[in-house]
Parts: structure tokens; sequence; C-alpha cells
């Protein structure tokens, strides 16, 4: 029998027909696609795919899931594309290959502790669904299982990969079994001279010792049995690693590790394991401070059972686990006891919905019993993803709050890199510097010796190392710049209050600069300029006009851009928007943000500098008046032009500026108006009156 003989004779002991010929059909579609390709092994390629399914059956994992594992390669290695997955063997399918495509991608460099650790968490933050990871996982066991394929130095890497990164998640999810096997494995290959001996070592203490072990395991159960308890007894051997891990940690000898018998009862229910408990004490006495109860407070990935170690019949400790049955199969198979032991029918939503609910379980107990904050982070990690792990061009991990861009990367990096970065490459291809970064991604920043921080990255930056560094910048070295535009604002806004635009003497600014306090007339001018205070404000305070009800600067109207409020804020001369047109902005140096009308000429032959304009929006309810221009033809007759003015008036509009052209003949008149508007509304109802009057032939808004 072929190893996918076995593969479909195992699914069809579980599967419905039709998913079993599904999986027929990705069988086929993956031998086709992976044709003339050979594994190190030198068995075809396919095998691979189909030793990856068959590992996760033992999960009975659904037939999406295997489908995807023995597609698992396919995106990868061959020129398959996502869209033709998803066509051939549904949507579903095809993002659990696409997963387990991307963990493919990223490749694991640094060597530091804390480094796995965030690579972790990165593996788990780019997995959505636990059949991916649990796809990797198979895909890792398969290859360390056939690891001897491969020339030396690439098994060393990938052994310590595995008992870095894989095997951690696999025991962090309680896929024990798994772990184990990694873990094993993991060693044979790192310390292949070690294990031998350890291998030696425990094959001849394993055959003195069977007799013992054969002695205890009767003597167990009829004790079990003389109290009435209903159990499994099996002997349990502890495996190479954990052996060499434990001698290693604490100074021990093998045979002090290893002499030690391992036992696991297995009881019908959590009653039953305290009487197990007690039956075996009073066997053989227990060694005082070595009981743990893991039933009361479960380990952190949700391991349960009563640990006691006891003083043998042959004076070598006994270890004993006791545990319902129920507690094996999930510290056997942990995050996928679900697939395994599900109900004949269950749905597969049912069954993401139960592994969640089981993570989320854990999450609550760890949170009571307090006891793993680690692993609290990681379950945070994998159910409330709010970091994002990207690497530097090193290999290092930097975790980053979620939609950071590149100009966050580059002040986590260093405060310089970010002051000075001018362009970002992501995946080694060239990207804006506001673009979002994603797990995974491997981040490069370029910089020049005299590039400057651009105030408009302000308005996409969320990390507060960004914005301060940016501010901070800005702020100093734009001071006296800040302070000029600050002026300008101010005379500005003095004017549009008090039209005679008197000129503010030293008296109204000492009163305002007592109030302010701890502030110079300057830094006020620059607070001004960088839109820290509104000119308007500053303004009435030092003409000593009253503020409306509701006070400062929250005043509804008084911010006309949405989100300018850190900005100095300027409507271009040459398009003249008004509320309702759809607009952009641009940041000029020292002027702040202008405000252009999209379709803009002027605008359009600066777009060529893209990181320097915003989408902005009017704030709604703005109450101030913004000017504009129109054209108007009229025929040229006595009074017209009173006519016009007074419709204007009554539309409660303002004429900033009329001026008169002559026409291409006397008969016509043309006329330009600016004229103060609240908005597009308010214009065309001014428009349409003035269209209403006999004289007026033809109106148009200009713009540019
Ligand atoms: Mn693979």
């Amino acid at each position: 029998m072929t190893p996918a003989d076995a593969f479909f004779r195992d699914v069809s002991g579980y599967l419905k027909p039709e998913d079993v010929s599904q999986l027929q059909s990705a069988y086929d579609f993956s031998a086709t696609a992976h044709a003339g390709q050979y594994r190190m092994t030198g068995e075809p390629y396919v095998s691979h795919p189909v030793a990856v399914a068959q590992i996760l059956t033992e999960w009975h994992l659904d037939s999406q899931a295997l489908s995807a594992a023995l597609l698992h390669d396919v995106m990868e290695d061959t020129n398959v594309t996502k869209t033709e997955l998803a066509d051939k063997f549904g949507k579903m399918v095809a993002e659990l290959v696409d997963g387990v495509s991307k963990l493919d991608r990223i490749e694991f460099q640094s060597h530091e502790q804390a480094q796995a650790e965030n690579f972790r968490k990165m593996v788990l933050a780019m997995t959505r669904d636990v059949r991916v990871i649990l796809i990797k996982l198979a895909d890792r066991l398969h290859n360390m299982r056939t690891l001897d394929a491969m020339n030396p130095k690439k098994r060393v890497r990938i052994a310590r990969e595995t008992l870095d990164i894989y095997a951690p998640i696999a025991n962090r999810l309680g896929l024990n079994r798994l772990f184990q096997e990694l873990q094993e494995l993991s060693f044979k290959h790192l310390y292949p001279n070690r294990y031998r001996v350890l291998q030696k070592a425990l094959y001849s203490a394993r055959g003195n010792r069977r007799e013992v072990v054969d002695k205890i395991l009767d003597g167990i159960r009829h004790k079990l049995a003389d109290a009435k308890i209903e159990a499994t007894v099996t002997g349990r051997e502890k495996n190479l690693y954990s052996i060499y891990h434990k001698m290693q940690e604490k100074h021990l000898t093998f045979s002090q590790v290893f002499d030690i018998y391992g036992f696991r009862i297995i009881v019908q229910d959590v009653p039953s394991c305290y009487l197990a408990l007690g039956a075996l004490h009073g066997l053989y006495k227990p060694i005082p401070g070595k009981f743990k109860d893991y039933i009361a407070i479960p380990k952190a990935n949700g391991y349960q059972s009563l640990h006691t170690t006891l003083f043998g019949p042959y004076g070598t400790p006994l270890e004993a686990q006791i545990r319902t049955a129920e507690m094996h199969k999930i510290a056997e198979a942990g995050v996928a006891s679900h697939w395994l032991y599900k109900q004949s029918d269950a749905e597969l939503n049912e069954l993401q919905k139960k592994t969640h609910q089981w993570l989320q379980s854990l999450l609550e107990m760890q949170t009571q019993s307090g006891s793993s904050i680690e692993f609290l982070e990681h379950l945070k990690v994998d159910l409330f993803p709010d970091e994002t792990y990207v690497f530097t061009p090193k290999g290092k991990i930097l975790s980053l709050p979620h939609g950071a861009t590149c100009v966050d990367f580059a002040y986590a990096v260093h405060t310089d890199i970010g002051n000075r970065c001018v362009a970002a490459k992501v995946n080694h291809e060239l990207v804006p510097l506001r673009s979002e970064l994603r797990n995974g991604d491997r981040v490069e920043i370029i910089t020049a010796a005299h590039a400057k921080p651009n105030p408009a990255w302000l308005n996409y930056v969320v990390t507060g190392k960004a914005r301060s560094h940016i501010r901070h910048f800005l702020k100093t070295m734009q001071y006296e710049e800040s302070a000029q535009l600050g002026e300008r604002l101010l005379n500005q806004a003095l004017v549009a209050l008090s039209p005679k635009a008197q000129k503010i003497d030293d008296a109204s600014w000492d009163k305002l600069l007592k109030d302010q306090t701890d502030k110079t007339r300057q830094e006020i001018l620059a607070d001004i300029g960088l839109g820290k205070q509104l000119a308007i404000v500053i303004a009435r305070r030092l003409l000593m006009i009253g503020e409306p009800e509701g006070g400062s600067n929250r005043l509804p109207g008084t911010v006309v851009i949405r989100g300018s409020e850190g900005m100095a804020l300027q409507f271009a001369k040459c398009c003249h928007p008004i509320p309702g047109d759809p607009i952009i902005g641009y940041i000029k140096k020292g002027q702040g943000l202008v405000v252009h009308t999209h379709d803009c000429i002027v605008a359009r032959k600066m777009r060529s500098d893209p990181d320097k304009w915003l989408d902005v929006e009017w704030a709604p309810d703005t109450r101030k008046l913004f000017a504009v221009n129109i054209r108007l033809v009229a025929s040229n007759e006595r009074g017209v032009l009173a006519k016009l003015a007074a419709e204007i008036a009554q539309s409660e509009a303002n004429i900033d500026n009329v001026s008169l052209e002559p026409g291409d003949s006397t008969a016509y008149a043309n006329i330009h108006f600016t004229l103060q508007v609240h908005n597009r509304l308010h214009l065309a109802q001014i428009m349409r009156g003035l269209r209403r009057i006999p004289e007026v032939i033809r109106i148009t808004r200009l713009k540019g």
C-alpha cells in the first residue's frame, strides 16, 4: 500500500464520501503541480504533502484542512495562484494554503532568546485560523522526520529553529505529542553524540527495569481495584530531550534523572482522581513537597492532572500522573482535540468556535490564577492581535502597534533614522513612507544626511515615539518660522474680528501673557503657527472680546477641515475651495496646510510630490465664510451692477471685490465678483438668484 493509499483509507474512516473525493482531486492537482520535483530523500515531491496530510488525520482534521495540507507547497514551489486554488477548491482552502505559504516565507535568523519569543508571537499573529498553524506544525514534523537527507549545516539550522520556535508553539497550543517529537528530533540533530550516548544508556537501563516496572504496575492496579476505582494504568517513559534538559538544568547524572519510574493513571471523573491519589498515597509514602494539583490550577496550556512522587518499593522515586480521559485528550492533542473528538456531525464553524472558546477559557483561567502573565501575552496576540511584527534588514524583529507605518518603524529603530528617512523598502520594494506595515514584512529605511521630518507624517504615524520626535523636531527647527507664520495668522484674525485693525498694545499682550503663565509672546506666536493655539482665540483675548458660550477652540464652526486642529490652515488663492467642494491638502513648509480643490490645475502640477499631499475633508457645520470667485456676463445696461449687488445681498453673501472688464462688444460686460459664501449650496442659491435677473447671460465659478 502506498502512503497515498494509506491516507485515503484513513480519511475514509471518518470523512464523508464527497469530502474524500474532494481530497482525491486535491491530491491529483498537487501531484500534477509538483510533477518532476523530487525531495532530498529522492522520493517524488508529492510524498511530502501526503505525509503532512497523514499527520493531520491523526487529529481527524476536516477536509478543508487536509486539502490545504495536500496543496500547501504548490503556491511556493510551482506557479499555481491563490485564485486558481479558490476556483478549484473553494475560498477557505485557498486561504489556508496562502496562510501556510506566508509562514514559509518568513525566515528566522537571530538566535537571541528574546527574538525567538517575538518570532513565535509573529507566527501566531499571522495565523487567523488555527488550522494554518496545525498544517505548518505537521509540515515541520515531516521535515524533521526526513531531516537526515539534508546537508549537516542545513540540518542544524532547521533543528535549532524547530527547538526555538515550533516546539514551543506546539507546547503552547497543548499539542503535547507533537511537541515531544519535535523536541526529540531537534535534539537528535543538534547534538547527535549526546543523543546517541543517552539513547544507549536508556536501552540498557530499560532492560534492567522491566521486571520492577511490571511489579509496581501490578501493585497499583490491585490497590485501585480494591478501592473500587476504575482505572487504566500504564508505565511512562521520559523522552531523551527532557532527560537531557533535566540533567543540564539541575546538574544531575543520567541515573539520577532516569531512576524515576513514571506512571499514568486514567480514571472516569474528577472525584476519582482524588480517590486514586488517596489510594496511591496509601500504597507508597508520598515525598513531601512534590504533590501538584494541576486540576484545580491547570497549566498555562490547559493541561490538567494530579502529579505526585512516591517512595517506590526499591528505594527509587515513583512519579504518578492522575487524570480523567477528558484531561488526557487535551494533554495529548490540546487545541486539536476538538477535531479529534468531535461529534460526528459537528459543523466546521462550530469547531472553530469551540477552539476559540477553549483559547478564551485558557485566558480566563490564567487571569484568575495569575500564574502565567507570559502566556496571557501570547494568547492576547492570538485572540486580539494589536501588534505587528516586522523584520529589520539584519533579521531582528520589532514589534509595533497595529497600523504602524514605515515612519514609525524608522523611529523605532533609531531617532536619527526617523529624522533622516526619505524612503522605505518593504520586502525589497520601494513604497511610500506612509505605507502600513504587515506581519512578517522586512523593512529597510533609506536615509539622507540632510533630510528632515515632514509635518505631514504626523497625519499617519501611530507610535508615540515617532509622534513626539517629529513634534520635537518641528518645534525646535521651525520655531522661528512658526512664530512668523503665527504673527501673520494672528494679524489676519485681528482684522477679521475688528476691521479697523487697531494695533495691539503691549498692555494687552502683558495681560494675556499673565493669564497664559509661563509663555512668552514669541512662544504664543509659534504655538499659533504650529497650530497648537487658534489665532482667533488669541485675537479675541487680545481684543478682550468675550468668547461665545461654550468656550475656546472646541467651539463648533471654528474647525473647518476635519483633523486640522494641529495645523495652520490656508485656502488656496488659485481655486478658492468652499465647503462641499472635493478638496485635497498640501503641506507647505512654514505655511501649514494649504487646501485646494480636487480639480485645481495649480495643485495638479504639484502632485508629483505625493508625500506632501493629504486627503482632507470638511468639518461639519463650519460657520465661517469662504471667498469664491465668479464671472458673470451681463448685458451692459445702466443699473445692472446695482441689481446684481442687491440680489447678492439678499442671499446673505458678502461682496469682497468687484471688477469690470470690457466684453467682446460694448453690448456686454464681464463682471468679476469675489464673494464670501458659506458653502457650495449657498453659492448655488446665489447663482440661481442671479440667473433670474434678465440682464444676466452667463455665470461661471472661477477656479485656478
Ligand atoms: Mn512543506
